[in-house]
């Protein structure tokens, strides 16, 4: 499965949308500002007047004729949901049609919960997060999920290690009834970027996070990567020489086992990255043998990577990089020992810019939006008149990174 990572042109209901936001109009209003027809008008506004997202109001001007009707933006009503679950922390967010954010939460649970459990009290606190505020969720129309499992969007599982999409849906379905679209956290937190955030306007970067476990991800020409079964990307199982430490995923030697936190911690002999972080700058040569060890296996699959997709850069992210923002330097430095000298070579390591917030708010957008795979290829636009959920302004003040809501 595959994501473009520019937006597409806007539909008649997008801009009708981004008109309203500005202010309320008439049919005829309307019709004027977007140069469209009345049938075509009237097509579009039964889709938002259906789904609740536009809302008709009478307005009877003194001693004129006819009342006129006015229309409105629903401010108040949930049109998508987005919930991203890591294995440290987990966000949610709920959009307006419009793409506002009007429902955040950020969860973080260093005990590393189960997936289903973790989902469970994201989908609560938002819906609670909601209630409070008065939004009605009856006009949710899309919920999207990223789990941090590998699991491309259409992926299948080939054993019941771990939940199935239907067990997932049946969990979010109790709060809201679209059938959710799940993938790969990793991935949607590549696409935030890509769409928002570091890697914005970039035709194509490797996205690598080094956190409770290593997830990747790759784009290229503009397009997320999903492979033929969803799964492209899945650097963190790759294997690195020298090393036989059992995987979750059921390998051996994984880039995981090295570069992970909990890998990093056992290897360094402590029991947190706060601790680890403490061990490292005190001198301890245990600790700074395991972070080496890391960056040198990362930057050589990313430099394997590398060759294989030329990417303009590699963004990095995850409670290890932000540890140890050095890293960056070494894996630098590592990666480039992998690529062929007699070529020059201009690829950044850089930061991620977006936290959790992005990444859910990036499952919501591939939820709102049907995939390339059910309708013709989206038609792209250098200099389309509105962007969709999440502007590339208002992603940057809500999701500050590391922020919270
Ligand atoms: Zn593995």
């Amino acid at each position: 499965m595959h994501y473009p990572t520019r937006s597409p042109l806007p539909t008649l209901e997008d801009r009708i949308v981004a008109h309203l936001a500005k202010a309320p109009a008439t049919r005829s209003q309307l019709c004027e500002a977007l140069d469209t027809s009345r049938t075509n008008l009237g097509r579009a506004l039964a889709t938002l007047l259906d789904e609740g997202s536009v809302t008709p109001v009478r307005t009877n001007a003194p001693g004129r004729g006819r009342p006129t009707q006015l229309l409105t933006l629903n401010s108040s009503a949930a049109h998508c949901v987005g919930l991203n679950v890591t294995r440290t922390s987990c966000a949610g967010v709920m959009l307006s049609r419009s793409g506002a954010v009007l429902a955040a939460v950020h969860i973080v649970s260093p005990a590393s919960p189960s997936l289903q459990l973790s989902l469970e009290q994201t989908c609560e606190a938002l819906a609670a997060s909601a209630a409070r505020q008065g939004i009605d969720t009856s006009t949710v129309r899309a919920v999207g999920v990223g789990v941090p499992i590998p699991m491309g969007r259409n992926a299948r599982l080939s054993s019941d290690a771990y939940p199935s999409v239907e067990e997932l849906a049946a969990l979010t379905r109790r709060w809201w009834s679209p059938a959710p679209v799940v993938d790969n956290t990793v991935r949607m937190a590549a696409l935030a970027e890509a769409m928002w955030g570091a890697g914005a306007d970039m035709s194509s970067f490797i996205y690598l996070r080094l956190s409770g476990g290593v997830g990747g991800c790759v784009v290229s020409d503009f397009r997320l990567v999903g492979g033929a079964g969803g799964l492209a990307g899945e650097l963190g199982h790759m294997t690195v020489g020298a090393n036989d430490s059992p995987c979750a995923c059921g390998k051996r030697g994984c880039l995981e086992t090295l570069a992970s936190v909990p890998a990093l911690c056992e290897s360094a002999g402590v029991g947190d990255i706060a601790e680890l972080r403490g061990a490292v700058l005190s001198g301890n040569a245990r600790a700074r043998e395991a972070l080496d060890r890391a960056a040198e296996a990362v930057g050589y699959v990313l430099g394997s990577a590398a060759l294989l997709i030329n990417p303009r850069a590699i963004i990095v992210a995850g409670e290890v990089v932000d540890a140890f923002p050095s890293l960056r330097a070494d894996i630098t430095a590592s990666m480039y020992k992998e690529l062929l000298p007699v070529m020059e070579w201009d690829i950044d390591v850089v930061g991620a810019s977006l936290g959790p917030l992005g990444a859910a708010q990036a499952s919501a957008y591939i939820a709102a939006h049907p995939s390339e795979d059910e309708v013709p290829l989206p038609r792209y636009a250098e200099d389309a008149p509105t962007r969709e959920v999440g502007s590339a302004s208002s992603m940057r003040t809500r999701t500050d990174r590391g922020g919270r809501p």
